[in-house]
């Protein structure tokens, strides 16, 4: 009997062993996956739903790890967030995205707004808005091609500072939208204050949308607080055509989800663009 639980408490042990050096070996990859140039953007097409045609991307990162394949960040944006790598490679994001709307421009494309997103460790970091300034000084882009998507959570836990660093994103000429809209704490009348012109349903609140009433009354009730606040509303998770006539008869005037696309690299996403006329 002891001698079992003996032999338990030794494989649990090793197991924690396993987990924790696996921990270790991801952690110090990602130290030098930026210098090695591991990471790549893909983008995710948002649709406006009244023409049904392309009104930006949202830039979403990935690992291209070797031997692993392609890893999505939520197995990794938790770990940088942690120990602050996060920092450096979200800067890379911001710069790699604006260097790849000076691509596309030079291509004769017309270029969309690309939306970016920043993590609350990188929001609050001192560094963050100079590196913005550099980006845009040293890439030329048009400051209103960018976007920033922020979570109400990393809005909320800042108090006073927050609403400075917003400010000067927005004074840049930056558009600012609150992402994952409904599953944190704050309130749209609190959101009135800051220099918010977009938020993000979550996709929690829409994938039951065509069996849930009470979805509906959520989403219709953020819909109509919006309209009054004037701030225009993304549905993030349309799947189905039921999602988007039930969105669309709702008044929300943007949609993305796998309906429309998957996120895809920058080759694929070219043609995404080739369908947009340049104006
Ligand atoms: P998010 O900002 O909410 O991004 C939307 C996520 O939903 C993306 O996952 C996208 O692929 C997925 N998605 C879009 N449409 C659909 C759909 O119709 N159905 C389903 N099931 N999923 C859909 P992804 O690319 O795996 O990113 C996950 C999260 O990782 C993002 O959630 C964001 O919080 C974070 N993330 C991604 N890139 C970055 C980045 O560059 N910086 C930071 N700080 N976070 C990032
Ligand atoms: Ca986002
Ligand atoms: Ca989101
Ligand atoms: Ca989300």
């Amino acid at each position: 009997h002891a001698k079992a639980a003996g032999r338990n408490n030794y494989q649990f042990f090793t197991q924690k062993m396993n987990l924790a050096a696996a921990h270790f070996e991801l952690e110090s990859s990602l130290r030098s996956a930026l210098a090695l140039q591991q990471f790549e953007l893909h983008f995710q097409p948002i649709i406006n739903m009244g023409t049904r045609k392309l009104h930006s991307l949202e830039v979403l990162l990935r690992w291209r790890r070797p031997a692993t394949g392609l890893v999505m960040p939520d197995q990794f944006i938790p770990i940088i967030e942690d120990n602050g790598l996060i920092v450096p490679i979200g800067e890379w994001v911001i710069r790699r995205a604006c260097e790849q709307s000076m691509e596309w421009r030079r291509q004769g494309l017309r270029p969309v707004p690309l939306a970016v997103n920043l993590s609350p460790r990188q929001f609050m970091h001192k560094g963050l808005v100079p590196s913005i300034r550099r980006i845009l000084d040293e890439t030329g882009i048009e400051p209103s091609l960018l976007e920033f998507e922020i979570t109400e959570t990393a809005l909320m836990q800042h108090g006073d500072q927050t609403l400075e660093i917003l400010d000067q994103i927005n004074a840049m000429g930056i558009r600012l939208s609150i992402d994952d809209f409904g599953t944190g704490y704050s309130s749209l009348a609190y959101l009135k204050r800051f220099p918010v012109k977009k938020i993000k349903i979550d996709r929690a609140f829409v994938k039951d949308l065509e069996h849930s009433a009470e979805d509906r009354a959520i989403v219709s009730a953020i819909v109509a607080l919006s309209d009054s606040l004037q701030l225009s509303v993304v549905a993030e998770g349309v799947e189905t055509e039921g999602h988007y006539y039930l969105l669309q008869r709702q008044g929300c005037q943007f949609a993305q989800g796998y309906l429309f696309s998957k996120p895809v690299p920058a080759e694929t996403a070219v043609h995404l663009l080739e369908q947009v006329p340049v104006t």
